[in-house]
């Protein structure tokens, strides 16, 4: 039966988890502890598939299906306490992919809604994050280039593909004073950005170099749909 933590019962890799935290998280300086605590609970090896499995909580990302990919935790972990959200935040995520990193901020926000170009990705996550018991994710296949306006304002938005330039209609959809995390750069290799919103403008910080899969659709690299 699935508990309050998304996860069917224990398994097999809560060592496995605490030593992802341990040795590629908290090593490396994430140090919110909402972050770590949601990193050791949901159960990364079931966003991949069996093969895949043993490699779960390896330091890298896998593949998902689609020539798409679950990043890397630590990606994950730093690109969610780069978003601060406060409490009972309202979250937007471009990108389901597999489901894990919606996974991972269910339990930081009151409200998830995930976009995911795949419509073949979009279902798997949803029917995924169902059966494993998160109940506050929404998953809606589409370009999220353009965001979901009509749950706009969100309280952060994070973006786990590459985008060659800032998406406009993201920003748009920001509250004010919170943040976008976003990869912008070439197709091959990119910066991870943090985008400010104030009244009417936004300031941006630079984070670190960084690989994502492609951003799809119209804010993205149409050219390869
Ligand atoms: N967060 C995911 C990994 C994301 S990989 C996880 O935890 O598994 C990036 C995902 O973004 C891919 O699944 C890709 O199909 C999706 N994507 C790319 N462009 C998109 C767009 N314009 N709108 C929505 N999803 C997009």
């Amino acid at each position: 039966m699935p508990t309050s933590n998304g996860a069917t019962r224990p398994d097999d890799y809560v060592a496995a988890r605490h030593a992802m935290v341990r040795d590629q998280l908290e090593s490396r300086g994430i140090t919110d502890v909402g972050v770590l605590q949601a990193m050791r609970d949901v159960p990364r090896h079931l966003f991949v598939a069996p093969e895949w499995q043993s490699e779960a909580y390896s330091d890298r990302p896998l593949p998902i299906g689609a020539g798409q990919t679950i990043s890397q935790p630590y990606m994950v972990a730093m690109m969610i306490e780069l978003l601060r959200l406060p409490g009972q935040a309202r979250v937007l995520e471009v990108g389901t992919g597999s489901g894990y990193q919606a996974a991972v901020l269910s339990r930081l926000a009151a409200q998830v809604y995930s976009m995911e170009y795949f419509p073949a990705l979009a279902e798997h996550a949803r029917v995924l994050l169902k059966r494993l018991g998160y109940t506050n994710i929404e998953v809606c296949a589409g370009d999220g280039g353009a965001g979901l306006p009509q749950y706009a304002p969100y309280d952060g938005i994070i973006v786990p593909a590459a985008a060659p330039r800032l998406p406009q209609p993201l920003i748009a959809q920001l509250g004010i004073g919170r943040r976008l995390v976003i990869p912008v750069g070439e197709a091959t290799a990119q910066e991870l950005l943090i985008v400010v919103k104030h009244d009417v403008s936004y300031t941006i910080e630079r984070s670190i170099p960084c690989r994502f899969v492609p951003l799809r659709g119209k804010e993205g690299w149409s050219a390869q749909d």
